[in-house]
């Protein structure tokens, strides 16, 4: 064998795999097409947003599927060019808003956090990341108490999962978050929510700790997969290969390429998301705040004031459509009046995204020694040391720490 372990894809899902598997005492070989975290895992919200319990898919959101599609640069949009595309991912998407799988997402998505907070706060103990954290709650803010009813099933469920929540108003959220328009009359607040000082240097830095336990990097892309005996060949685009004793794929948005040809015919799509970055000290934010009737979020960085969020169906190919940032920026200018807009930069990810909104973690169809680990949507950053660690634990043949069926990749 030329590897122990490879993963392909070094966002923050495949780094914290490896970072795991490098702590169980495997060695680890780590690839990726670009370097590490210079996708998704480089410009999100920096969020651990372990009480984001909720499918996407509820009713509160196909409800508001009409207005928000029929608004080009709204919280949701279709790109007309893949509409055709989207469509069977959105059937499933819309049978992933039933009542029945609502609540079976929200046990197994409960279940998976749980596991995230703790494994995140090992990988972080661990590697020495405290000092890149922040442990100051997240505010949502609403304009109305209709709006704040209508989100009252989601504060519910939390509250039933034990999450610490509470409704706030008046002095309560000034004091929160001073500043805002008024507009805003309620909110709630999470305080165990956490941030991270910057996604891209929060990676990097679980990188280095990785590198430091062992684990090498390649720059290279994979192009297929084939299990081979108790093991499997890796091809790469320059026509090399190497045999591995096992292969994780951690791809993100692209791990169809890869899985889709082993004949795992998973709907993993993507949600593109945007933002802009304005230089520190745009508005003295003193936690992240979520606008959920606007789709955005806004974050205090140690690199900048980051804006944004949206879900754009638009596939891996077409171009950006930086308007959605400009007008996410608009909208926070007036939301938090004194935000200096000057001097932002623009940017867009794919998140890898499942209509059920859990991620795919387990086992190949065609061989064991294949494993997957993508399809995270908005919360790859939140659960990938959780990820990591069931990963490990797979490999290792260790009894994973929860039952990982609604998490399997064959689910579909
Ligand atoms: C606007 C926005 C805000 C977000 N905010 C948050 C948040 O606050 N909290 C949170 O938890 N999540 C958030 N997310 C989601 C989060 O960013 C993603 O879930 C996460 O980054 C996915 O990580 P990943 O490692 O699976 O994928 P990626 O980071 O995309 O990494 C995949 C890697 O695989 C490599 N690759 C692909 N194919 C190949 C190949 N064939 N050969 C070699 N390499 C390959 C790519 O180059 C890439 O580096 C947000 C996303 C967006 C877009």
């Amino acid at each position: 064998m030329d590897a122990d372990i490879v993963i392909v894809g070094a966002g923050i899902v495949g780094l914290a795999s490896a970072y795991k598997l490098a702590e169980a005492g495997r060695s680890v070989l780590l690839i990726d097409r670009k370097g590490m975290a210079e996708e998704t895992s480089r410009g999100n919200a920096g969020a651990f947003a372990f009480s984001d319990i909720m499918p996407l898919a509820t009713k509160d959101v196909l409800r508001k599927l009409p207005k928000w599609l029929s608004d080009p640069l709204g919280p949701l949009t279709i790109r007309p060019e893949y509409l055709a595309q989207i469509t069977p991912w959105m059937m499933r998407f819309w049978r992933a808003g039933w009542p029945d799988r609502v609540a079976a997402g929200i046990k197994a998505q409960s279940a998976l956090m749980r596991v995230a907070r703790h494994e995140m706060d090992a990988l972080v103990q661990s590697a020495g990341l405290a000092n890149l954290v922040r442990s100051d709650g997240v505010l949502e803010l609403y304009e109305s108490e209709g709006e704040l009813r209508a989100a009252q099933p989601e504060i519910d469920a939390k509250t039933r999962e034990g999450i610490e929540i509470s409704v706030v108003r008046g002095d309560e959220l000034c004091a929160l978050q001073p500043g805002i328009d008024p507009r805003f009359v309620v909110g709630t607040f999470v305080p165990k929510w956490q941030t991270v000082s910057d996604p891209y240097d929060f990676a990097l830095a679980i990188g280095k700790a990785a590198t430091n336990r062992g684990v090498a990097f390649r720059q290279a892309d994979v192009k297929d997969l084939r299990p081979v005996g108790a093991g499997v060949t890796v091809a790469f685009a320059d026509g090399s290969s190497l045999r591995a004793n096992k292969v994780v794929v951690a791809s993100g948005a692209w791990s169809r390429a890869l899985t889709a040809p082993l004949g795992d015919l998973i709907p993993l799509d993507t949600e593109r998301g945007y933002n802009t970055t304005l230089p520190p000290g745009a508005f003295d934010l003193k936690r992240q705040l979520v606008f959920p009737g606007h789709g955005f979020v806004v974050t205090s960085l140690s690199t900048g004031v980051r804006i944004g969020g949206a879900v754009e169906f638009g596939g891996l190919s077409l171009p950006p459509n930086f308007k959605r940032s400009d007008a996410m920026l608009k909208k926070a200018a007036m939301f938090m009046p004194g935000l200096k807009t000057e001097g932002g930069k623009q940017w867009m990810g794919f998140r890898p995204s499942l209509p059920d909104s859990l991620p795919a973690i387990g086992r190949s169809r065609p061989s064991p020694h294949i494993l997957y680990a993508f399809g995270h949507g908005h919360l790859g950053l939140t659960q990938s040391a959780a990820t990591g660690k069931l990963i490990a634990e797979l490999v290792t043949g260790a009894t994973p720490s929860l039952d990982l069926t609604p998490f399997s990749p064959q689910r579909f």
